[in-house]
């Protein structure tokens, strides 16, 4: 057996309801597809909306007695869920490349980004706080504690289908809550290998229980409007995002949005270039350009532009493209011929009204949906992709003439999840930050990720925030006792 089918052997294919593995109702199940290749990796489980119902009863019943779990216990297993993703690095990362079709190094690397929010929140378990202060009429006494919310519902996309787990997992399971987790049904494994792993780490039945199924709306609605749902967190599409809000909306349900992106990334004419164009990779390449953070609109001041073209340009042709379980590949496939279709039409359009094409931009024959690293210049302000998340691999670059000119481009979005940010000049650095919406900023550095730092955006791109000593706040209620001492 191959290490490839060995690594798929080992993962659950099922639905993990109360601590059991278990088919869907009727024995339904929805195929996993290799976007290299595309060919069928395995079959899971296909939930219906009964069993979505199972997976909250499941959460429901746990919640009490997790909540009363010691902050300690919670927090071990959270670190316990580290060690082990830790030491299993190397088969979780080629489960991930097999679904997603990321290069296995940066698999690797979401692997490790997402053991971090486990560590993190482990430690921050412990550290969850209250207040005691004096009224202002000397009297009473105000006391504030903190208290888990309570059974959570969580949503994630499949650009990075470990991480984006972790990153609500970890704080609820530090904050004492439960939950039913929904991966994007594209790429199910990770979701279906980690609830392996924490039950391994020693959670108990029914804090965490994960549905696949391809039917998301008809799964989660009722899910959502169920008055047992203290929570929704959700990461994926505006457009999605929005009609959760919507449903959401009827039960005053809590919620946390992690939505789409269309991130500016600004060169300025005293910016080290080398440094800019080592960013502009990062920011634009991380995952094959299917991040939220991705760097969508490179805007580069007009003196520095030709030498920041032809650098970008070098580096961006010269990756390597292919399987991600290859050797050397920097570059994998995108997720299905629908979103290589999405990129091609954006590239077409940017094409027609203007843009020049310094490489790439013409699709190779081939299996897999894979679409080459891609510079564009000249690209005008009317040109779709300056509106849209491309989430692929193109680098459109637009000249600006002064700071102005720069930040009215960047806000022209109601996107605000991230910008980029590239200046020697420390006013200039704090005065453009200071005007950038959006909820993060690169300066000088083309990533922001990180488990110690709040993430999420502000406009379209969301609310609330992911990680850093406040992520835990969006699995916490505050709660008030005023205390007379007469
Ligand atoms: P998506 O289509 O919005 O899907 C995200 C998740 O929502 C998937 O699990 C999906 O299930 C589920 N879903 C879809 N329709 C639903 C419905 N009616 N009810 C309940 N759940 C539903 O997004 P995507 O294409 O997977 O991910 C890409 C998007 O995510 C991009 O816009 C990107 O910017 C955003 N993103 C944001 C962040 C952030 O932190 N801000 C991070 C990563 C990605 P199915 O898989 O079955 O469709």
């Amino acid at each position: 057996m191959s290490r490839e089918q060995e690594v798929l052997k080992a993962c659950p294919t099922e639905l993990f309801i109360a601590g059991k593995w278990r088919p869907a109702e009727g024995g339904k199940a929805l195929a996993v597809e290799d976007p290299a290749t595309g060919t069928t990796l395995c079959d899971v489980a296909d939930a219906s909306p009964a069993d979505g119902v199972a997976a909250l009863d499941a959460a429901v019943a746990a919640q009490a007695e997790w909540a009363a779990t010691p902050p300690r216990d919670r927090g071990e297993i959270l670190r316990r869920t580290y060690e082990l993703m830790t030491a299993q690095a190397d088969d979780l990362a080629l489960l991930m490349t097999l679904e997603m079709g990321k290069p296995v190094a940066e698999s690797k690397a979401e692997i490790a980004y997402a053991s971090e929010f486990f560590r993190w929140f482990a430690e921050e378990a412990v550290r969850i706080d209250g207040g005691y202060q004096v009224a202002p009429n000397g009297k009473g006494r105000v006391l504030v504690m903190r208290q888990p919310v309570g059974p959570c519902l969580l949503i994630t996309p499949w650009n990075f289908p470990a991480a984006m787990g972790a990153r609500k997992i970890g704080p609820a399971v530090a904050a004492g809550c439960t939950m039913v987790v929904k991966p994007a049904a594209q790429t199910p494994l990770s979701m279906l290998k980690l609830a392996d792993l924490m039950t391994e780490a020693g959670l108990p039945p029914g804090v965490l229980n994960v549905v696949t199924t391809s039917d998301a709306g008809g799964v989660m609605e009722p899910l959502i409007r169920d008055d047992r749902t203290r929570k929704l967190s959700f990461t994926g599409s505006t457009p999605v995002g929005v009609k959760l809000l919507e449903q959401a909306a009827g039960q005053v349900l809590r919620t946390s949005m992690e939505l789409g992106g269309n991130a500016p990334f600004l060169v300025f004419e005293d910016a080290d270039l080398d440094k800019a164009v080592e960013g502009a990779m990062l920011a634009k390449m991380r995952n094959g350009g299917e991040a939220c953070t991705a760097a969508n609109r490179i805007y580069v001041h007009s003196s520095v532009m030709t030498q920041f073209a032809a650098k970008l340009t070098e580096r961006m042709a010269a990756l390597k493209v292919g399987r991600g379980t290859e050797e050397g590949v920097e570059v994998g496939p995108l997720i299905d011929g629908k979103q290589r279709d999405k990129v091609k039409d954006l590239v077409d359009d940017a094409i027609a009204q203007g843009a020049q094409v310094l490489t790439g931009a013409s699709i190779a024959e081939g299996n897999g949906y894979f679409y080459p690293p891609t510079v564009l210049a000249d690209v005008p302000k009317t040109a779709r992709l300056q509106k849209e998340e491309i989430f692929g691999p193109v680098a459109p670059l637009t000249a600006f003439e002064d700071e102005d000119e720069a930040v009215a481009m960047a806000n022209d979005t109601e996107f605000g999840l991230v910008s980029y940010l590239f200046t020697q000049n420390l006013s200039r650095a704090l005065r453009v930050s200071e005007r950038l919406e959006t909820g993060m900023i690169g300066l000088n550095q083309g990533i922001v990720s990180n488990p110690a730092a709040p993430f999420g955006g502000v406009k379209h791109s969301g609310l609330g925030r992911e990680g850093g000593p406040i992520g835990i706040d969006e699995y916490l209620e505050v709660k008030y006792l005023a205390v007379s001492l007469d």
